[in-house]
């Protein structure tokens, strides 16, 4: 039975949105030009192109320029480079995006770090993975930051909370707890070598799972009232039909009769992605032309 609190991530995505088109319509007033964001694909992987589309249709929507970049999946890393150098330098461009993965022949690492930081709207870029824990403003991954969002939605201060991250990806986990820390939580950070998984889990007050595990935490691993915030997008069969269905890393039936608060999925972490992407790009191009922006 569920009694926990759904954490509606579609609909503060929708709010959030909202107020990046308003902040975009006033950038344009003051700027004279829309912003920008520059999205990079490199080859034909089904699940980017839906991701890189869905990036650009929303971008568009809040009142922003989407430039779509397409290399093809054996294009030489120097014309990637190249590529980036020059969105670096152009002036309608205030974020950058380079879909992840990219094809086996090219250094991520290497990629990442030829961005401008101030336009590495991912936040990957180990000048903003330093901002993140160095306290300086930077570039914050999406993910992570979104979910940061909806706890404080949620829960209002975070200070004093015992917080476990689950999973220590550069993507999800290690920035996540490092913004938890930002709040002044307790914070452990867990992974496939943590001992008593469920030991640690109990003690949390806020229990973030990105571990890409389907229904890896249940619901006697909780703290009851313990808010839940489930990053993991998996696809498994379903028993019924056959046909797939997405869960994730938390099995969402034990863990809302436990939980005080959860996120779904879909329809939670999920939606919150994009939204804070569009974000940091209308943070970045009110920083780049060194205009205040009212968060
Ligand atoms: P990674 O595979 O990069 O990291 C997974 C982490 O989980 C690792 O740190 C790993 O530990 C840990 N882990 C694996 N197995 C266990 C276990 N049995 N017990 C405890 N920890 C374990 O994944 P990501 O961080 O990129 O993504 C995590 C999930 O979030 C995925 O389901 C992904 O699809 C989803 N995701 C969703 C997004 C969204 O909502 N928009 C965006 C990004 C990701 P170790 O380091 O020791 O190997």
């Amino acid at each position: 039975m569920t009694t926990a609190s759904i954490i509606d991530g579609k609909a503060f995505a929708e709010t959030l949105r909202a107020r990046v088109a308003d902040a975009a319509a006033s950038f344009a007033q003051q700027a004279g030009r829309n912003a920008g964001l520059a999205v990079v694909l490199v080859g034909e992987d089904p699940a980017s192109q839906v991701y890189v589309r869905n990036k650009g249709r929303q971008t568009l929507a809040c009142g922003m320029e989407s430039f779509e970049h397409k290399l093809p999946a054996d294009a030489p890393e120097a014309d990637l480079l190249a590529l980036v150098e020059q969105l670096n330098g152009d002036p309608a461009v205030d974020g950058i995006l380079v879909q992840l993965p990219l094809p086996r022949h090219m250094d991520e690492a290497k990629v990442i770090a030829a961005l401008n930081p101030d336009k590495d709207v991912d936040g990957f870029h180990v000048v903003n993975v330093g901002r993140l824990a160095t306290g300086a403003p930077g570039f914050v991954p999406c993910t992570p930051l979104g979910c940061v969002m909806l706890l404080k939605d949620q829960l209002g201060s975070l200070s004093g909370l015992d917080a476990v991250v689950i999973g220590r990806s550069n993507i999800v986990g290690k920035p996540m707890a490092q913004l938890l820390l930002a709040e002044s939580c307790t914070v452990t950070v867990a992974h496939s070598r943590t001992r008593d998984l469920a030991d640690v889990v109990r003690r949390a007050d806020i229990v973030v799972a990105a571990v890409g595990r389907p229904e890896m935490v249940r619901g006697d691993w909780l703290k009851p009232g313990a808010t839940v915030i489930d990053v993991g997008i998996n696809r498994v069969p379903a028993a019924e039909d056959g046909k797939s269905r997405l869960v994730g890393d938390v099995d969402f039936a034990s863990a809302s009769a436990v939980a005080g608060a959860i996120t779904p999925v879909p329809g939670g972490v999920g939606p919150m992605t994009i939204a804070v992407l569009l974000r940091n790009t209308i943070v970045a191009a009110h920083r780049n032309m060194g205009l205040a922006l009212d968060e």
